[in-house]
């Protein structure tokens, strides 16, 4: 879909983190991230909602996530827990036309510091971007472990 920024970033025409890539799916760093450590994964092919892709694919997308996870985790970001997100739909929240989980990075007591960060992206703006470098360095760092 030539307007969707996801799909831009499949073809090449928009610069990502990459931590992962097969055949259907690719993960990134979150430009925008919650957390540090914050990945999405996506089905490479133009899909809104998690019931546009069968069920084989829903469990792969959710295996990718689980090794990203554990990447993230011995990637020495931190991490201690993970939120596992998708905002399936306009009403809940998803703001890119263009299904993807997140892989969030949590440690104790870091929600007060996230608070505005979450208002942001609930609103659409997103916020604070982290440089392209340090997402390059920490996707590095994922991909290490994976
Ligand atoms: P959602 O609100 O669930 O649709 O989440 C969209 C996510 O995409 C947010 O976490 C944004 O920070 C993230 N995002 C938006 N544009 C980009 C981009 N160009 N590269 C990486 N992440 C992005
Ligand atoms: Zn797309």
């Amino acid at each position: 879909m030539t307007d969707c920024i996801f799909c831009k970033i499949v073809d090449g025409q928009e610069a990502a983190s990459v931590v992962y890539e097969d055949e259907e799916f690719i993960a990134f760093m979150d430009a925008f991230p919650l957390t540090e450590g914050h990945c999405l994964v996506i089905p490479k092919a133009h899909h809104v909602r998690l019931d546009e892709i069968n069920a084989k694919k829903r469990a792969k997308l959710f295996s990718i996530g689980h090794k990203v996870i554990k990447a993230q985790k011995k990637a020495e970001l931190g991490v201690q827990g993970t939120n596992l997100l998708i905002n399936d739909g306009k009403a809940a929240n998803q703001t890119v036309p263009h299904l993807h989980l997140h892989l969030i990075p949590r440690a104790s007591g870091d929600l007060i510091k996230s608070i505005p960060r979450i208002l942001l992206h609930i609103s659409g703006l997103f916020g604070f971007k982290t440089s392209r470098a340090t997402l390059d360095s920490q996707a590095e760092k994922i991909t290490d472990h994976l």
